[in-house]
């Protein structure tokens, strides 16, 4: 049987609650002799600063990169509002991301039918989507030099962003993007403003040269990040994947997560670049922070950490199945009407964290 490291985050907030959930799959994985998980749990963010006054401590870097794959849940929260800005919680994701080299970050936008009705769309819109957001994560205007502001003396000042992106870090994100595809609809849609910015030319043109030299069985759109940004309201089933820049990734995939009903449901990924056996780097986590307004109060919507597990077990572990398993297992206790607080809606009552995870595993 497979022996899979995984290096457990669970950080702060709502953060070990919901750790406690992903770990109820995980022991349950096990026992049916799915495969073998080698667990480690680790300390980031407030919860490493509090213990070690470090965003994240040298050892667990290093579990970090030895495991095969770290599943995060959240970090941050008034409590460590004050402390040093470099060794603030969020740094400690910052350096993750940046030590482990994690380039592709993955957010589907998946909306459950149970929940078509929590949408910001029209339900008929927005049922039964499943659409997968590939943005790049270590490049582009939040990196570029110069990056400054300038006092120009007479009470102006003038402030400098620079977009940099090389054809390698295009091609390295396109190929992600071009695989996944190929194991869901097939089609990817590229995103940028090629009207406008040489950046954005210089990624439709390394994007399409790809294609025809290695992806030519996937079907190819660019499409105008502007114009994008309306279809994903107009009409978002139109879409398979979509592969664009930083910047534009990060508010594509906010305007997304918008359409499937609710923070607490939302997985991620970031993965680096395969190694010569193949194996990337990666790092698993919901998309909604640590929660502080509901933690400790055993209310917080476990199924976007349990949806990041899946997502390890299919990109990380080639557990395809299991992961399929995980995402019928959430699909079918919202359809029997189980509800945590956040996507309560009209129902009558809402269930805890922990009754949310034993539904999920009793599916299983
Ligand atoms: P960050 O800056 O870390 O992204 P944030 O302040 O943007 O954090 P969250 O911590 O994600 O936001 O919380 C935003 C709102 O969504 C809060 O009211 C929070 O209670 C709610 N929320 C977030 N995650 C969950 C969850 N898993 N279950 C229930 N409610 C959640
Ligand atoms: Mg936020």
């Amino acid at each position: 049987m497979a022996v899979y490291k995984l290096l457990l985050l669970p950080g702060d907030g709502i953060g070990p609650e919901i750790t406690a959930e992903a770990e109820k799959i995980l022991d349950f994985l096990g026992e049916a002799g799915v495969a073998s998980f080698e667990t480690e749990t680790g300390l980031v963010g407030g919860a490493a600063y509090d213990a070690h006054g470090v965003a994240i401590s040298e050892e667990d870097m290093k579990l970090a990169q030895e495991a095969d794959a770290v599943l995060l849940a959240a970090v941050g929260g008034p409590k460590w509002d004050g402390v040093p800005y470099d060794v603030r919680p969020e740094a400690g994701l910052l350096r993750l991301r940046k030590d482990l080299a994690l380039f592709a970050n993955l957010r589907p936008a998946i909306c459950y039918p149970a929940l078509a009705e929590a949408s910001s769309l029209k339900p008929d819109l927005v049922k039964g989507l499943d659409i997968m957001i590939v943005r790049e994560l270590t490049g582009g205007v939040y990196f570029g030099e110069p990056k400054e502001i300038t006092d120009l003396g007479n009470g102006q000042k003038r402030a400098v962003d620079t977009q940099v992106y090389e054809t390698y870090e295009i091609e390295r994100i396109g190929r992600v993007a071009f695989e996944l595809a190929r194991k869901r609809g097939n089609r990817v849609t590229s995103s940028e403003k090629a009207n406008v910015m040489k950046s954005g030319l210089l990624w439709r043109e390394v994007i399409t040269a790809l294609h025809k030299r290695e992806y030519s069985d996937v079907q190819l759109d660019h499409m105008l990040a502007d114009a994008l940004g309306m279809q994903l309201v107009r009409w978002p089933k139109q879409f398979d994947v979509i592969v664009t820049d930083n910047l534009f990734g990060d508010i594509l995939s906010d305007v997304a997560s918008m359409l499937t009903g609710s923070l607490g449901m939302l997985p991620s990924a970031s993965l680096g670049a395969p190694d010569a056996s193949g194996k990337r780097k990666a790092m698993y986590e919901p998309c909604h922070g640590s929660a502080p307004d509901i933690a400790g109060k055993e209310i917080a919507n476990p199924i976007a950490m349990i949806g990041s597990l899946g997502m390890a077990l299919r990109y990380s572990f080639d557990l395809p199945a299991a992961a399929d398993a995980i995402d019928a297992a959430i699909s079918a206790v919202l359809a029997q009407g189980l509800r945590t607080a956040d996507i309560k809606g009209s129902a009558a009552s809402s269930v805890s964290t922990s009754q949310m995870g034993d539904a999920i595993v009793k599916e299983l």
